[in-house]
Order: C-alpha cells, then structure tokens, then sequence
C-alpha cells in the first residue's frame, strides 16, 4: 500500500515527466466507483479543458490543480498509481481512467484491486496557505481533515498534534488527522528508530522522547523518498513508479516484515503483535 514516500516518487516523476501546465483534452472513466460521488460523464464533463497547473501531495494524496480553483485529489489507496504514454494508446487492463494531455501524453490510471479514489473540490483553502507552508523544498498543499505532512512536519507542529492526547502510539501515527502520510510499513520504522514500544500511550511520552519520535518520522520518511519508496511482495497489485520500477527501499526495512529475525542492533528476535486491527513488529530489546 502506498504511503507517503511511494506518493512522493510519483508525484516528483509526474513534475519530472512534464505533466504540470498541460490541458486536460480529454477524460475516461472506465470504473465509475473511482470518481463517485460524481458519475463518470459529470467527472470527465468537469475536467475536459482544464489546465493541469500544478502537482502538489499532502499525505498519502496527490493534488491535482486545476485552473478555476478545483483540485482533483487523489487517494492511491491499496493498489493505484501512474503510467504515461504518448500519441494513441490502448486501455490497459486494470485502467481505472485515463486523461489525455495536450501535446498528446496519456495519464493512465492503473488500480487492479479498484479501490484508488478521485475528489474534485473547490480548493479556496488550499491557495490561501500555499505561501505559508512552502519551505523546505515542501509541496505546499492542505487537505481538509489532514495534519501536517510527515515529510515536513516541524518539531513545534508535531508536539502541538499530540498535546492532550492519549493514544497508543502505532495507532497514533496511522492517525492522518494526527499526521499525514504514515502508513504500516513506516510507523513500524519510526517507532524502531525512536527506541520506542509500538504499545505505549502517547500521554506518558517525556519530551525527549516526543522530540526523538519527530526526528525518527523525519529520518524513515525522508529516507524511504530517498530510495524512491517501498515495494513488499510480488503480486500484481504492489507498488510501482510512475516507470513501473519497484522502490528501492525494501532492502532498507530494518523491522516491518521482519518478524523472528534478529534486530539489527541487539540481535534479539523481532516479535510481532496486532495493534488497531494491524500487524507491528518491534523489538522487545530497543523499544521501551
Ligand atoms: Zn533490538
């Protein structure tokens, strides 16, 4: 499933592959659920003209721009992601919708287990903090319901999204309305990287270690971008680039997937438990 960093690879080779500043010619739905509540005809009706003027991500979304103050958000969810190619095309078999760009570049939308999700909305909110939170070298974006963006969450940010609350702390950072973009894979990583037990309550963490958990958040997310993102598995339905490539970053997981192998750094056996309906693995050395 793709989180942040596997977001933030496709969203940099969507930048990289000349996509912003194209005009929408031309829309295909070819599985309604994906832009419901509209039906497919009002979805590709909306779009069709549109200038696509910037790419930007909050979390795990993709924010599409579009002239006129709409942004088409996109949630990849389990198995959706990107491939272009150019002048006349053929539907692939696990196309979901397809935009046809001016200067003749498709945009497919690949998504085998169909549950990726489109939003159109009116984006009034998001242009008016764009110049607010745009440093860093960040994707200046904001999506209604979301915290901060783990990329580029400030340490000031992150003790003021766990003040006065009490929650364990891997189902904390799945929380997005917590912090955005942390999936299983890097919330089992954070975690390891902060000595911190996946079963403790946010409420009894001591500055020091609010302060470590923020750095350790940092460090997995920036390193899993670095790497271009995470591929687990081999089906048909894992991650993939914009180049359909893998992630570079499995090799780098030093906990999630790794259960009853020895930590990395006291060569205890990794256990694994479930929190909130999720599997987690730590390490009953490291992480007090
Ligand atoms: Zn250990």
């Amino acid at each position: 499933m793709p989180e942040l960093p596997e977001v933030e690879t496709i969203r940099r080779q969507l930048l990289a592959a000349g996509v912003e500043g194209r005009i929408i010619e031309k829309a295909y739905v070819e599985w309604p659920r994906t832009v419901e509540p509209l039906t497919p005809s009002v979805f590709c009706q909306a779009v069709r003209g549109r200038t696509l003027e910037k790419i930007n991500r909050h979390g795990k979304w993709l924010v599409f721009c579009l002239d006129g103050n709409e942004n088409l958000l996109v949630h990849l969810r389990m198995t959706g992601g990107f491939y272009l190619t150019q002048g006349t095309f053929r539907k692939g078999p696990h196309d979901r919708a397809i935009f046809e760009f001016s200067g003749g570049l498709n945009l497919h939308f690949r998504d085998p287990r169909k549950f990726g999700r489109f939003r159109l909305e009116s984006c009034g909110g998001f242009r008016s903090v764009e110049t607010v939170s745009g440093g860093d070298g960040a994707p200046p974006s904001r999506v209604s319901g979301l915290g901060p963006d783990a990329l580029t969450v400030t340490k000031k940010e992150f003790f003021q999204a766990l003040e006065g609350k009490d929650k364990i702390l891997k189902a904390l950072l799945l929380d997005q309305s917590v912090v955005a973009g942390i999936g299983n894979i890097y919330a089992d990583e954070a975690l390891f990287e902060a000595k911190l037990d996946p079963r403790r309550r946010s409420g009894t963490l001591s500055s020091d270690e609010i302060s470590r958990l923020w750095k350790a958040i940092r460090r997995v997310i920036e390193a899993g971008v670095r790497n271009g993102g995470t591929s687990l598995g081999n089906g048909q339905g894992n991650y993939v680039d914009l180049n359909g490539e893998a992630g570079g970053h499995r090799e780098k997981v030093k906990v999630y997937g790794r259960a009853g192998q020895p930590c990395v750094v006291c060569k205890q056996p990794l256990h694994r438990i479930r929190i909130a309906q999720r599997t987690t693995v730590f390490c009953p050395g490291c992480q007090r």
